[in-house]
């Protein structure tokens, strides 16, 4: 699972070949070819680690904005969320429910906006498809 450490881990392999490459460049004397192969192999497995880092990175990001997207969407329909029995209904700008209604313990617990769908084993009852909790119809109706 990648997290915030992945950042500072590229950045850690960065540096370490950036100061591989510098003491080869500054070294006054002929290196032999060992310890050059030596260095370049140092220098390219802090430069891998550093690119697994950053892939690490990139995916910690997307998850990042996917979640900032969920949450501004929440917040635009949240204003205009309304309970009733057990479950929330959009509203319009007069108070009116519209849409289908939404599953009350996963908006409360986890701020997901899940339609309660009718359950098909027991018709009078909906069912959150997401935490299975049951609603019977008659307490929305
Ligand atoms: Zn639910």
């Amino acid at each position: 699972m990648a997290d915030i450490s992945s950042i500072a881990a590229a950045l850690s392999g960065l540096k370490t070949a950036i100061d591989i490459a510098k003491a080869l460049k500054e070294s006054d004397s002929l290196l032999e070819k060992a310890e050059l192969k030596y260095k370049l192999a140092e220098m390219i497995t802090s430069l891998a680690d550093a690119k697994i880092a950053m892939v690490e990175s990139q995916e910690l990001i997307q998850n990042k904005d996917k979640e900032i997207e969920k949450l501004k969407e929440i917040f635009k329909i949240s204003g205009k969320l309304e309970r009733y029995a057990y479950v929330y209904y959009s509203t319009d700008d007069a108070g009116k429910k519209i849409g289908d209604p939404f599953c009350s313990y996963c908006y409360e617990s986890k701020q997901d906006l899940i339609h309660v769908v009718q359950d098909p084993s027991k018709r009078r009852n909906f069912v959150c498809p997401a935490c299975k909790t049951e609603t019977d119809w008659h307490t929305l109706s």
